[in-house]
């Protein structure tokens, strides 16, 4: 890998940026108060750029860089792996494998795990659940690995889906346990696949404007009682969830904070 380092930021730079573009960088990067710009090979540079430094870099693989650094993620009784992790987790936690991809979901943002703390908070055996946004199928996963006999996981993105199958069968979900299905709630979202099922919980990790907007579906989702688990919620924006479940009639409504994410539970 072939970088120029040129000395300066992007703002003492700025106008020297264009230099570096039409000389044939491939990408520009700051570090630190140097500018670091990525050339196929070396060229002549304009006079006011050429006070930077050529060097010839090894090539950095980040992907495996990112996998190298996973670590795995306690959440209450369960503990969530990437695959190569597997044998770290204790015998007596509940290992939940994901594949990290392109879907939302290895266990590794305060959401995700607040949720599946929650769900382990709860006795699911014999307890159907919907997770709504289901991303990489990590929290119907989890569902289905605490003992819920069926968990159907929906969302928007299509990508998502077969990703969500094959992490349930990374973990030996049987087929039917943890259903994926295209879709959402509600009459004016796209793909509403699940309009008549009433389940005995509820979780959702999307984010509190759509929570606000999903708060009466989610009633009519819940049998009555029935644990509701929120999260995707930016602790500024708690206020605008709180008000949607107190105008829907949810009770017994807490709150967990991690950071600048919050998760909320209530009965319906
Ligand atoms: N459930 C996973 C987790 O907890 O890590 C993924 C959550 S990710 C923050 C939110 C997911 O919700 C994304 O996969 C996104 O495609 C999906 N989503 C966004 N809007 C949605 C909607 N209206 N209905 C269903 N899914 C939605």
């Amino acid at each position: 890998m072939l970088v120029y380092h040129l000395p300066g930021t992007f703002e003492t730079r700025e106008a020297h940026l264009d230099l570096l573009w039409q000389a044939g960088a491939t990408g520009l990067e700051e570090r630190t108060g140097v500018i670091r710009a990525y050339f196929d090979e070396e060229t002549e540079l304009a006079a006011d750029i050429r006070d930077g430094e050529w060097r010839r870099e090894a090539d950095q693989d980040w992907l495996a860089e990112f996998k190298a650094n996973l670590r795995p993620v306690q959440a209450g009784r369960v503990t969530i792996v990437p695959p190569w992790l597997r044998a770290e987790v204790l015998a007596e936690q509940t290992a939940l494998v994901i594949e990290p991809g392109m879907a939302f979901g290895t266990g590794h943002h305060a959401t995700t795990r607040m949720a599946v703390e929650a769900l382990s908070d709860l006795d699911l055996t014999a307890q159907t659940v919907l997770d709504v946004g289901t991303g990489s199928g990590v929290l119907a996963i989890a569902a289905a690995l605490l003992g819920a006999p069926y968990a159907l996981g929906v969302d928007i993105d299509p990508i998502t889906i077969p990703i969500a199958q094959e992490n349930a069968e990374l973990n030996g979900v049987p087929t039917g346990r943890a259903v994926f299905l295209e879709g959402t709630l509600g009459d004016d979202l796209p793909g509403d696949v699940v309009p008549d099922g009433v389940y005995d919980v509820l979780v959702a990790n999307l984010y509190a404007e759509l929570h606000d907007l999903l708060a009466g579906e989610y009633v009519s989702h819940l049998r009555p009682g029935g644990p509701l688990v929120l999260t995707g919620i930016l602790t500024s924006k708690l206020p605008l969830v709180l008000e949607a479940l107190d105008r829907e009639g949810f009770t017994a409504v807490q709150v967990r904070e991690d950071g600048e994410w919050a998760l909320v539970t209530a009965r319906a």
